[in-house]
């Protein structure tokens, strides 16, 4: 298929933020965009995450759109082709699949001062498009560890966010190296058919018990007949999940139960001293995100099981080298190891004024945004899930909505008052930067002892979101054009 030459909105990607902000724009009358994609159908990430055992650890009834609830989710905490199946079923509904472009790599963008658009490359072909939305994912690019040997091994190699479904792992020697979000999840899994399981930690993971069980025939009834019911659920568990942010920010008194709790979680799942010890962390509960599982320790203490703290030295043809000078032999490795998140590889295709890409802009600073989604020097330029903009605490989705909201108001505020391109003032996201920085110096993500993936080379927090959801969705459910500096428009028409 082959791309119009011109659209007023192009969305890249077709996950959770890509398909909110396409029906967002719909409804408020802006119906020329399209999506591009270069997976093969919406869903971003719970299209690329297949491994064993995906699930969210968010509750579904607020993993989900406010404005398409779902009354058929089958547990309180859904698995990933649930969920994959329920973004489908939105994004088919909503008429986003006649709009969307698949197998179509997003691969330069820059913006052209003269024809106020923005040039996008991609490889279908080029799109100038007025208003340039991306929604990539902060968790979209795999990285891989930079272990020596590891092109060399001779067996299968794949990252978690990859997962070969045609290697058979039955009764197999895997190793796993990681213990993050992804790795706990898979761990479980994997020790069920697997001959042997080596699991190479680095840092020992805060983990609490996971509170999942199956919706009853009588709760699906309800939900689906009594749809007020389902709304005060959600919002039962919105402001549950609201009230967890203290842990974050330095309160003893959430900090202190749930220490206990995942210590508690330990020794249910763990009889020996020395395991129970390795698997203890050293860092402030709250510094690294929180996990949730009932079966990660169990599956750790099992017998075909070995948990390997000391560090990996190297990968060989056969298997991985520890820096003691062990050598466990294996058929299969899964990195799980994590994604790019401060040094985001799309960053280096956006060029906005003076031809400079956003990767050199954050080079020398860090990410910065304006209210996570506009940047200056990016005119018409929005980044949903933008710096500063994920959750250590409650769902993602409540933030992609509202920075959904923002974008379309301020397409129509352009649109309505014919305004030209518009890009945030300096002054407006340096104080919106600051704010959040002071924020970040007393949290514990900064205090609590971890390195993270929330931290960039600066040692700066520029992913997430140190304060409410409720506080992001207040600041963004209106465009504040006053925060901003508009250009002449150079023609009269506006639209593309
Ligand atoms: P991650 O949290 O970044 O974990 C990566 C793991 O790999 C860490 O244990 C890390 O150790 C280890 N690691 C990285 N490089 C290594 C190396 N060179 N040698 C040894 N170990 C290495 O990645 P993830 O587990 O994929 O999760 C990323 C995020 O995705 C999560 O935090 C969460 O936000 C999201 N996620 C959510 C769910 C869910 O909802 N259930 C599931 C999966 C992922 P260190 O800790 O020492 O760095």
């Amino acid at each position: 298929m082959t791309l119009p030459s011109q659209v007023s909105h192009l969305i890249v990607g077709a996950g959770f933020s890509g398909v909110a902000a396409a029906i967002k724009l719909d409804a408020a009358g802006e119906s020329d965009y399209l999506v591009i994609d270069r997976g093969y159908d919406v869903g971003g990430t719970w299209r690329d995450n297949t491994y064993p055992g995906a699930a969210c650890d968010i509750p579904s009834q607020l993993y989900s759109y406010s404005f398409a609830p779902n009354p058929t989710w089958s547990n309180s905490y859904s698995p990933q082709p649930e969920i994959f199946d329920y973004l489908r079923g939105v994004a088919r509904d909503a008429g986003i699949l006649d709009r969307a472009v698949f197998h179509t790599e997003f691969e330069d963008a820059a913006w052209d001062e003269t024809a106020q658009r923005w040039q996008v490359q991609t490889s279908r072909g080029p799109v100038r498009a007025e208003h340039l939305i991306l929604a990539v994912g902060g968790l979209s690019e795999p990285k891989l560890p930079d272990i020596e040997g590891i092109d060399d091994f001779a067996g299968q190699v794949f990252h978690s966010a990859r997962w070969d479904h045609s290697v058979d792992l039955t009764g197999k020697r895997v190793a796993v190296i990681g213990t993050g979000a992804s790795a706990i999840q898979i761990i479980p899994e994997l020790q069920e058919v697997v001959g042997h399981l080596d699991v190479y930690q680095r840092t020992a993971p805060w983990v609490i018990p996971r509170n999942d069980r199956a919706y009853t025939k009588v709760e699906h009834a309800v939900f689906e007949r009594v749809p007020l019911v389902q709304k005060a659920y959600r919002e039962g568990l919105y402001w549950g999940k609201e009230a967890s942010l203290p842990l974050f920010t330095g309160s003893a008194l959430i900090s202190t139960p749930a220490r206990k709790l995942a210590l508690r979680n330990i020794r249910k799942g763990i009889a020996d001293p020395e395991l129970r010890r390795k698997v203890t962390p050293n860092f402030a509960i709250g510094c690294k995100r929180v996990l949730i599982s009932n079966r990660y320790y169990p599956a750790l203490a099992s017998d075909n099981v070995e948990l390997v703290t000391d560090r990996i030295d190297r990968i060989t043809p056969t298997g991985v080298v520890t820096v003691d000078g062990a050598e466990r032999p294996i058929d299969v490795l899964v990195v799980a190891t994590g994604f790019f998140t401060t040094d985001l590889p799309v960053a280096h295709k956006v060029r906005g004024r003076g031809d400079v890409s956003l990767a050199d802009l954050w080079s020398t600073t860090s990410m910065a945004a304006y209210k996570g989604t506009t940047i200056r020097g990016y005119p018409n330029l929005f980044q949903m899930v933008g710096p500063n903009v994920t959750l250590g605490h409650a769902s993602m989705v409540e933030m992609i909505e509202a920075q959904a909201t923002y974008v379309t108001d301020a397409i129509r505020t352009r649109r309505q008052r014919g305004l030209g391109p518009i890009e945030p003032q300096q002054s407006a996201q340096d104080a919106w930067n600051d704010d959040l920085q002071e924020r970040m110096a007393t949290s514990v993500w900064t205090t609590g002892g971890c390195a993270s993936w929330y931290l960039d080379e600066h040692g700066r927090n520029t992913v997430l979101w140190p304060r409410s959801t409720f506080a992001f969705r207040q600041l963004l459910s209106t465009f504040d054009l006053d925060a901003y500096d508009v250009e002449p428009a150079r023609t009269q028409e506006v639209t593309a």
